[in-house]
């Protein structure tokens, strides 16, 4: 599978990169993880003119926070000739019920149509177990320790996409396996030291790191990047090899990782 990063940010845009959302796809399946502002780029020509050889797109969230789902509205404009469904969490991945959620969010008054009236739109997904099979792919999920309640993702064991968590031993026991993990990074070492005292609700660069050890896995990309952080930041905070054996692979927007 081939993944391109539509946006890497937490919280909001900046410096030139989107929030929260991956296209990931192999000869056969296309999937989006998660909806933030990156769904835009899908109008950029190369991207259209790959997601254009698909029927079918298979969208899952993460979870319902705004970087997450802001660029649900946008699939009315930038999918208009592929079809999609879209995979929400409930309970017990969410404390909400995904649907309502959809529907509150795509309606009147925040925006004028509502999904169903969207030309691409085909079904509307609750996940609610562990496992779900999509066009021959396996799709694990496992709940983080998020406000409301986030969702991690594995795809054919192969691929976990871990966002908006703390450090947690059962995520190491999720991704044990996986090739590559895209897991989130909002702070390095040392804004984490800074803080001290402050509500823990996501996870630093040295604490990925070490989960990474723990669970032998040989390809990180750091997402969910925060949005303090210019490039040259973010190429200074990534350059540190912390330890052998893992390569951290930094994701540039609109370009393809191929693992
Ligand atoms: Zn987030
Ligand atoms: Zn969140």
């Amino acid at each position: 599978m081939k993944i391109i990063p539509l946006g890497t940010r937490g919280f909001y845009p900046s410096f030139g990169r989107h929030t929260m959302s991956f296209l990931l796809y192999d000869e056969r399946s296309m999937f989006i993880l998660d909806a933030g502002t990156g769904l835009a780029r899908l109008k950029e020509e190369k991207l259209a003119a790959l997601v254009a050889k698909y029927e079918m797109v298979h969208i899952l969230l993460s979870h319902y926070h705004l970087d997450h789902i802001t660029g649900l509205p946008y699939l009315a404009g930038v999918l208009p000739h592929t079809k999609f469904n879209l995979y929400v969490p409930s309970p017990p991945f969410s404390d909400v019920d995904g649907p309502g959620v959809i529907h509150t969010f795509l309606n009147p008054p925040f925006f004028s149509l509502s999904m169903t009236d969207f030309p691409g739109f085909s079904q509307l997904i609750e996940i609610t177990q562990a496992r779900l099979e999509i066009e021959g792919h396996l799709l694990e999920f496992m709940r983080l320790k998020h406000g409301g309640g986030s969702v991690g993702i594995k795809i054919d064991r192969t691929i976990s996409y871990i966002t908006d968590t703390v450090p947690d031993p059962r995520v190491v026991e999720f991704i044990r396996g996986s090739q590559l993990v895209l897991h989130e990074v909002w702070m390095t070492g040392d804004e984490a030291a800074a803080k001290p005292g402050t509500p823990k609700i996501h996870c630093s660069y040295p604490e990925v790191l070490d989960m990474m050890h723990q669970a032998a896995v040989k390809k990180l990309v750091p997402v969910h990047l925060n949005p303090a952080w210019d490039e040259a930041a973010i190429r200074n905070i990534f350059h540190e090899r912390v330890m052998t054996g893992l390569e951290v692979i930094l994701p540039m927007e609109a370009e393809i990782i191929d693992f």
